[in-house]
């Protein structure tokens, strides 16, 4: 079976002049031309999960957005375009929060990138899927011929890395990811769901995706992490094929459940001896040392997720627990989580949130979506003993 190669190519400085030369050599070299981009729509969907300023590596850089707009512009593209449901509740105004936050609307001013404000939304049918056929997305995405998936390389607390796949993820609107998280509350499941969406694009638009990873993130990411130098770009067809590119530079290579998913389906390869790499070579950009999150211990509970009914995977699993001294009571948590199980409370004038353990499925939705990093996520004592 062929599968889409890798562009992959060096690059230390977020420079917009340099990044867009990279880039375009990378979408030359993955088989991009003028006729793949002439007379469609495309759209941009970078990483803005949060409204974070762009130095905090949660979201993808401005920079890497000009370069890959130039880029796509010299090869042959016409009006572009760029959406994103963040973390949170899809409104006009949040997403016109996380544009300023982001330094997203400066730049799209700069590289005249059409931004959208719209909330619509549309179903799109996916009658292949193993654990969901059916998502709705944002309206631009939905009508998008060629989607430009601009991520950034980061840990992920959920799922162990966030790059090409986890970033599609953002096409859900607003709130109704909470609602996926709850309806497939186990890593498996959730995994196999963003397969489905990833593989429904593939086959039915052109997806390029393009990694920022400049700087991306270690640690307890997508936001809480700790910003990592990591001075790459990566290019391809096939979020899938990047992905699992990345699961080798950070270091992870054969634990990323995405990565590992799309190996069954058979959607990259087995290995990566068996992925065309263009540019460098990938053993020059290995990160050995890369921070993983405080939840990876689950990647080994994941070997025995039934026994005794999944009661000891959950009693062994890593647990989010609120910093009381840190968090401000903003609620921000309680309302991003899909079981609703952080709770309010009033003492001497102040808000106190607690997390009712006993519903809660361990998805780190309250620690990805807390603006002061106050949720930590807490081992298990047995298990920080025996290792
Ligand atoms: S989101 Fe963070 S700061 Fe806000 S209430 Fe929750 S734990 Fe506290
Ligand atoms: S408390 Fe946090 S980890 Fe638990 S279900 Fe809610 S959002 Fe998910």
């Amino acid at each position: 079976m062929n599968f889409y190669p890798v562009a992959l190519e060096g690059c230390m400085e977020y420079n917009p002049d340099l990044i867009a030369q990279i880039i375009e050599k990378q979408l030359s070299g993955i088989g991009l031309t003028a006729e793949t981009l002439r007379g469609k729509k495309i759209v941009i969907k970078p990483n803005l999960v949060m409204n974070k300023k762009p130095d905090f590596s949660a979201t993808t850089h401005p920079a890497v957005i000009a370069g890959a707009a130039r880029a796509l512009r010299s090869i042959g593209a016409g009006e572009l375009y760029l959406a994103e449901s963040s973390g949170g509740p899809y409104t006009e105004s949040t997403i016109r929060l996380h544009y300023n936050g982001c330094g997203i609307k400066e730049i799209a001013e700069q590289e005249n990138i059409k931004l959208n404000y719209s909330t619509a939304s549309s179903i799109m049918q996916f009658p292949g899927g193993t654990a969901c056929r059916s998502f709705n997305v944002i309206q631009p995405i939905c009508d998008a011929d060629i989607v430009v998936n601009i991520c950034k390389l980061k840990t992920h607390s959920l799922t162990k890395m966030s790059c090409g796949v986890k970033n599609l993820y953002g096409v859900i609107p607003g709130t109704e990811k909470v609602e996926m998280h709850a309806r497939f509350s186990r890593v498996e499941s959730f995994t196999q769901m963003l397969c489905d969406l990833a593989q429904m694009f593939i086959e039915n638009k052109t997806v390029i995706t393009i990694c920022d990873g400049i700087c991306g993130m270690e640690g307890n990411g997508p936001t809480g992490g700790t910003p990592r130098e990591y001075g790459v770009l990566m290019s391809s067809l096939s979020p899938f094929a990047l992905d699992l590119a990345a699961e080798h530079l950070l270091g992870f290579a054969g634990t990323v459940p995405t990565v590992q998913t799309a190996i069954v389906r058979g959607l990259c390869p087995a290995d990566i001896a068996g992925l065309s790499i263009i540019g460098d070579d990938y053993k020059q950009h290995i990160t050995n040392d890369v921070v993983p999150p405080d939840t990876s211990r689950r990647s080994i509970l994941r070997d025995f997720p039934d026994l005794f009914g999944g009661r000891l995977v959950r009693f062994l699993e890593p647990r989010p627990k609120i910093n009381q001294k840190i968090c401000v009571g903003c609620g921000v948590c309680a309302a991003s989580c899909p079981k609703k199980t952080i709770v309010i409370r009033e003492k001497s004038g102040k808000k106190q949130l607690k997390i009712v353990d006993k519903n809660c499925i361990r998805c780190y939705c309250c620690q990805e979506m807390c603006p002061k990093n106050a949720v930590k996520i807490q081992k298990n004592l047995i298990l920080r003993l025996v290792r």
